[in-house]
């Protein structure tokens, strides 16, 4: 497995590319503005081909670059847990307003709970994560020890539940569940550095009830 990150945007939201070199198929993780193109790049420069945007949720600050994916790679599908394509059909703030318009698509098709989605030879588990947005979800790779985690769980931190879209006590299950993950768990966050579950596990504060 091959991964690489940008991270931009009004929120320094990150990017992932995820590539299985072996069969040259590979997926985008999120969308920032301003912020894909260089990963397309490396795609384009291995040859890889995108097969996927996956979608952890649907806040602008991670849907914001999906015409770009899309442009470059009509095939792409994009993906969203279902709860959230509202945010998809009609992009934007819900606290304020965004000074870019972000073009509105419907999904490709869902991101469901229990399902995977196979980048080349790699298999990610989806995980239903809702709590900062109803429709929220992360991506779990046994094999590789990976959890790519959206807004759910950042180092020393978790996604903010005041938005008009969240609900605190969903929050806490699903933070129970990734809790349940492996400790050499790597996390590769929505915002910030990458961590590990037993990290997290020792040293955040939200984690600590669990
Ligand atoms: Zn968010
Ligand atoms: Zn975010």
């Amino acid at each position: 497995m091959k991964i690489s990150t940008n991270t931009g945007g009004l929120a320094a939201t990150n990017a992932y590319l995820i590539a299985d070199e072996n069969t040259g198929e590979a997926a985008i993780i999120d969308a920032p503005q301003n912020t894909v193109l260089p990963l397309l790049n490396v795609a384009k420069h291995h040859g890889w081909n995108i097969r996927y945007l996956l979608l952890t949720h649907g806040h602008w600050d991670h849907t914001s670059d999906h015409k770009v994916v899309t442009d470059a790679y009509p095939d792409a599908k994009v993906l969203i847990h279902a709860l959230d394509e509202p945010k998809l059909i009609t992009p934007g703030s819900m606290i304020f307003s965004l000074p870019y318009k972000i073009p509105p698509r419907k999904a490709d098709g869902y991101l469901e709970d229990g399902k995977t989605i196979k980048i080349g030879n790699l298999e990610f588990q989806i995980i239903f994560t809702p709590g900062h947005s109803p429709g929220h979800v992360v991506l779990y790779c046994p094999t590789e020890s990976l959890l790519i985690a959206g807004d759910l769980l950042f180092a020393g931190a978790v996604g903010r539940t005041d938005l008009p879209d969240s609900d605190p006590a969903a929050m806490e299950i699903s933070l129970q569940r990734v809790a349940q993950l492996p400790n050499n768990t790597t996390v590769r966050p929505g915002h910030g550095p990458p961590t590990t579950i037993g990290q997290e596990k020792l040293s955040n504060p939200f984690l600590q009830s669990q």
